[in-house]
């Protein structure tokens, strides 16, 4: 169950609730995010939920069974907005666009980069400074100095910055630099991190697990939420199966069940998903249709000479053709009366 705590409870009040909650046999746990107050309280047993709706110090109660509880939409049936300032959101009821490369390598790539989502009018770059590589001798990223060189570049132009932070010791660092945090999908079950990332006030990208299930990225996310971060966005990026023919499989059925499970907004990331240049924009209008609320995928002036997936990753001019296609497509989504 969750229970919604009024903003002014008294101490008393709260003693004499978690009593309760637990005299029917349900463990407590006080979370106290940037927007509200609750008590989740975790049990198997009947109760009457009139019994402690009609106590003191509540606004709201509601029986949530899922193994997730905050991120349920039984919980929360509006969906949530994740508002990153100066009008830019990621949310339900709108198409969020994300670019850019892999790895960010250069002063010169960023400019032209960033000149590139301007041109578009896209809003948001995506681009790793830390980079989680298979292999040791890989390129594996500019690191903070690379971050802030693309700050200066990017927050001149307007552009909302999406990077992936690898390790607790790096939130900090990261932080005046950051518009969201990604979470990548080696990490997707990092929990120590996702306990750190619930005491920051910055939008948070979680990926699915390389093998993660649908219930384990929300699982992760509940880490978030119940740290105390409620701005939360889910990626989808493809899952590995015994399929060899492309890199990951890309889930497109975890699209309307991540939205029809839960009240966050869920973005699709067909460049992870397929790992193949000519096939990325078929996948992304693909996620578009399924319904998510954003695509995320990889760009450079000349992908050939990327630092890392460049077999992944498209040119200007195709992603130039790709965004507008995407706008074409959810204008066409819109018209229709899907879930
Ligand atoms: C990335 O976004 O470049 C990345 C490493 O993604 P993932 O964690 O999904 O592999
Ligand atoms: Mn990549």
């Amino acid at each position: 169950m969750i229970i919604q705590l009024q903003p002014d409870i008294s101490e008393v009040q709260k003693e004499k609730l978690i009593a309760k909650v637990n005299g029917i046999g349900y463990k407590t746990t006080e979370v106290k995010t940037q927007l509200g107050d609750y008590l989740i309280g975790i049990g198997k047993n009947d109760f009457d939920i009139r019994k402690i709706g009609q106590m003191d110090g509540i606004s709201d109660i509601h029986v949530v069974s899922d193994e997730y509880k905050l991120v349920s939409k039984k919980w929360k049936a509006k969906p949530t907005s994740v508002d990153l300032g100066d009008d830019v959101f990621i949310k339900d009821g709108e198409m969020a666009i994300i670019t850019g490369p892999c790895s960010i390598e250069s002063e010169e790539q960023i400019r032209k980069v960033v000149q590139h989502c301007v041109d578009n009018d896209i809003k948001m770059m995506r681009g790793g400074v830390f980079k989680p590589r298979s292999s040791p001798y890989a390129f594996r990223g500019l690191g903070l100095e690379g971050l802030k060189l693309w700050y200066d570049i990017a927050s001149a132009a307007g552009i909302k910055i999406v990077t992936e932070v690898m390790q607790t010791s790096q939130i900090e660092e990261m932080y005046p630099y950051v518009d969201v945090y990604q979470v990548g999908a080696r990490n997707s079950q990092n929990f120590n991190l996702l306990d750190e990332l619930g005491k920051v006030d910055k939008a948070v990208m979680i990926k699915r697990g390389i093998s993660g299930t649908i219930e384990e990225l929300l699982q992760s996310a509940e880490y978030v939420f119940s740290g105390g971060n409620e701005k939360l966005i889910l990626c989808e990026r493809g899952i590995r199966t015994y399929e060899r023919a492309s890199r990951n499989t890309l889930d497109l059925n975890a699209i309307p069940i991540l939205k029809a499970k839960s009240h966050l907004p869920v973005i699709v990331d067909p460049s992870h998903g397929i790992g193949i240049r000519e096939y990325v924009p078929q996948m992304a209008l693909s996620g578009v249709m399924a319904g998510a609320d954003g695509i995320i995928y990889e760009s450079h002036e000349i992908p050939e000479k990327a630092y890392s997936d460049g077999q992944q990753t498209l040119d200007f001019a195709q992603s130039a053709r790709l965004a507008s296609w995407i706008r074409q497509s959810f204008a066409m989504r819109k018209n229709f009366d899907l879930l």
